[in-house]
Order: C-alpha cells, then sequence, then structure tokens
C-alpha cells in the first residue's frame, strides 16, 4: 500500500537518514523507535510530505506522491497524523474540531458531518464531552479527540508521532487503548513510540532506527527479544 524508496533527508549539512526502504501493507502496524534525535519524526514527516524529502521516493496505492505536481492534498487526506501535542482548534469545540475537515475538504452536509463525528467520539469514548472546549479536557481526552478528528477523515493510514508522550502517565492507558482498538480493526498504522510494551504486544514490524537510518528492522518477537545487531541491542537493553 505504502511503498518506500530510497528515502533521504537532510536539512543543510545535517544527514538525518538516507536509503530507507519500507513496504507498508494494509493493516500493517509498523513501530519506530530508536535514540532522540536520530530522524523518527522527519521519518513520519517525510512519508506524509511534511517534510520533503531530499531523495527518494514514496508511493501510496502505486501512485508516486514524491513526483513534481502531485496532488498533495488529495494525498494527504490519505494520511492522518497524530501528533504529541494534539494540535486540536483550542477556539472550537471537540465536536467542530471533527467535523470540520470532513465539511472542509470532504463537501460533507453539516447533519452528514455530526453524524460521523459522534460516531468517531463514540469510537474514542468522548461522546459526552462532544460540546467541551478543548482547555476543559484532561490531556487523555484531548488525545482522544485528536484521534477522532482524524479517523473522521477516514485515512487509510493514521501516522502516530509518540501519541503519549505528553501525557500524565495515569491517561497513557486510555489513548493506548483506543490506538489498540483501530489497529485491531485494520487500520494501518506507523507509530513512533516509547511505550515499548505497547509496541511489542501491537506492531507487525519494528524498525529500529539509529546510524542514520533503518538500523534494524523485523517483528517485536525479533527487535525487543532477540534483536541481532550491537545498537539495537544496546538500546533495548538499556530499556530493561
Ligand atoms: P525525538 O525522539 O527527540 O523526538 P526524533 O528521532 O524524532 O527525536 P527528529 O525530530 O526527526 O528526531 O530530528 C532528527 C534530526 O533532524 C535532528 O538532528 C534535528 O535537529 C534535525 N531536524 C529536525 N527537524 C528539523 C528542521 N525543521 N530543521 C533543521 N533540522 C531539523
Ligand atoms: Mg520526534
Amino acid at each position: 500500500m505504502i511503498h518506500i524508496e530510497g528515502l533521504s533527508k537532510s536539512f543543510g549539512s545535517n544527514l538525518v537518514f538516507q536509503d530507507i526502504h519500507v513496504d507498508i501493507e494494509q493493516g500493517d502496524c509498523i513501530s519506530v523507535i530508536g535514540p532522540s534525535g536520530c530522524g523518527k519524526s522527519t521519518f513520519l514527516r517525510c512519508i506524509n510530505l511534511l517534510e520533503r524529502p531530499t531523495a527518494g521516493s514514496v508511493y501510496i496505492d502505486g501512485q508516486e506522491i514524491t513526483a513534481k505536481g502531485a496532488p498533495l492534498d488529495q494525498i494527504r487526506r490519505k494520511m492522518g497524523m497524530v501528533y504529541q501535542t494534539f494540535n486540536l482548534f483550542s477556539h472550537k469545540t471537540v465536536l467542530e474540531n471533527v467535523m470540520m475537515a470532513p465539511m472542509q475538504l470532504q463537501g460533507l452536509s453539516k447533519k452528514e458531518a455530526f453524524d460521523l463525528a459522534m460516531e468517531c467520539l463514540t469510537q474514542v469514548g468522548m461522546a459526552e464531552r462532544a460540546d467541551y472546549m478543548p482547555s476543559q479536557l484532561s490531556g487523555g481526552q484531548k488525545q482522544r479527540a485528536a484521534i477522532a478528528r482524524c479517523v473522521a477523515m477516514k485515512p487509510e493510514i493514521i501516522l502516530f508521532d509518540e501519541p503519549t508522550s505528553a501525557l500524565d502517565p495515569t491517561m497513557v492507558d486510555e489513548v493506548l487503548a483506543v490506538i489498540r482498538r483501530l489497529v485491531n480493526r485494520g487500520m494501518t498504522c506507523v507509530i513512533v513510540t516509547h511505550e515499548m510494551n505497547f509496541a511489542k504486544a501491537i506492531s507487525s514490524q519494528v524498525i529500529y532506527m539509529d546510524e542514520k537510518g533503518i538500523y534494524e528492522m523485523g517483528p517485536p518477537a525479533q527487535i525487543f527479544d532477540a534483536p541481532k545487531r550491537e545498537r539495537t541491542k544496546a538500546f533495548i537493553n538499556r530499556l530493561k
């Protein structure tokens, strides 16, 4: 479904990563782990072209999105993104946050967008908070609202960048449970996370990024229990 070929990114003379190859199939849940600054966020942002890769190509459903003149708006709608810091519109209610893009970008009527938004909010356990302002929510509730907003766009894939890192520890589980439900229902996901138990339980593949690229990639049983390469071993051991 998503084919990443020879992807490289530099900022000026700072090479972040080079020559990344990954294939993501429908229903995959790929976790990305690695030390701070190794390029995990930049990798996600290059997948949906929030950052322009320096070299390489990204294809979604056979269409090269890195090609000159590719219809970016249309392509981005296929890819949702969930951020560490939620990025809800603070002057809009939860419901309005979720209704907005389907109305503005997909042309849904107000009634259609309302029904869809309530369905998505129900999925994340936030229907009762539909009329709240973001400032009246806990961090976990904000993140669940942000996930509902993303799901309402019916993306083919959701990219999560440390969705629980900004949360009070008591709220991590409620957000992970929502992500787990999405994955169990077949949503294709790429998740940058420090929640190793979660990554171990949920991922089809784990990418360990280091040394300016994918240093090791494999099923969770390999990466977490029997890593093959030195730096992966050291990283995993530090967490134990
Ligand atoms: P963390 O775990 O701390 O979130 P990360 O693995 O997500 O780290 P990135 O944020 O992708 O790392 O950053 C990778 C490298 O790219 C860093 O050296 C960073 O300084 C650099 N970088 C990221 N964004 C930019 C930017 N917009 N301009 C210049 N350099 C950048
Ligand atoms: Mg990051």
